[in-house]
């Protein structure tokens, strides 16, 4: 049985302390969070920084530089930085890209421009090529982000041009407003469009993570959750933190007679050509 890889994305670039007091803002607070969400079971951590007084979304490499520092210091927990860049004017490749010169063991690359909220969200096929080659010269993984159908194609398109190390890791994006809803019908769609040797994982926004990530591990997949999908632990009960989202996470996993992979077994699973350089679990 291939074990799950539990992804914990601690803070995104949308919740806020008012929302839920347990959402991390510094570098000290998210890396903290990775910490204890390593502890409990998850084996990736994605991270977005934030201004740590006003928590206002920010692409400041020197907060990724702390937060990434901190974490690495503590465990060996792989990390997956963002480069939705979403706080950017024109969401700027160049600079979106810059998280790549921390070395992360995986960078997300959003595939697929659509409506995120009331703003557009920028991903050409230029930017997503761009991307591509510049994290396959760089030896890291791409998470191919996609939040709608078409989103795959664009995707897919970047692996059958040999853009893509083997395997690649798609994170099937369900519930986001104005992208594809979280059903099961839909995240049964989904999957039909990966690729044979695509390793993926599934998000659901708020109540929905707790549907599609207990789905998706029956269909093979792996599963991302955190609190930057999802503020609440129960209807009307707010998530303690990060690291109860994963324990859940860990228990379902469990009650299905599955186990959740280690550091070292997801490094296996994605095929991180980089991993030797750290100490592994
Ligand atoms: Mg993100």
């Amino acid at each position: 049985m291939t074990p799950i890889i539990i992804s914990a994305a601690l803070v995104g670039s949308q919740p806020t302390k008012e929302m839920n007091p347990a959402v991390p803002y510094s570098p000290k607070e998210i890396a903290n969070s990775a910490i204890e969400a390593h502890a409990a079971g998850a084996a990736i951590v994605h991270v977005h920084v934030r201004e740590p007084e006003t928590g206002k979304a920010t692409s400041a490499l020197d907060l990724f530089r702390e937060t990434v520092d901190r974490i690495r210091a503590a465990c060996p927990v792989l990390v997956n930085l963002t480069t939705s860049g979403y706080n950017l004017a024109g969401q700027d490749t160049a600079r979106r890209l810059e998280v790549l010169g921390l070395c992360p063991d995986i960078c997300s690359l959003d595939a697929g421009t659509f409506n995120l909220g009331e703003k557009p969200f920028l991903n050409t096929p230029d930017w997503a090529r761009k991307a591509a080659r510049r994290m396959l010269a760089a030896d890291i993984k791409p998470e191919l982000e996609v939040f709608d159908v078409g989103h795959i194609d664009q995707a897919n398109a970047l692996v059958r041009e040999g853009l893509v190390a083997a395997p690649p890791w798609y994170q099937l994006c369900m519930g986001i407003k104005w992208g594809i809803p979280a059903t099961i019908d839909n995240l049964l769609f989904m999957h039909r469009q990966l690729p044979p040797d695509a390793v993926w994982s599934v998000l659901g926004v708020g109540r929905h993570q707790l549907e599609m990530t207990t789905v998706a591990p029956l269909m093979g997949g792996h599963v991302r959750v955190g609190l930057e999908d999802n503020l609440y632990h129960a209807r009307g009960v707010l998530a303690e933190s990060n690291a109860q989202l994963v324990t859940r996470a860990v228990r379902i996993l469990r009650l299905l007679n599955l186990e959740p992979a280690t550091v070292a077994e997801a490094a296996a699973i994605l095929g991180l050509p980089g991993r030797s350089r750290l100490p592994v679990d």
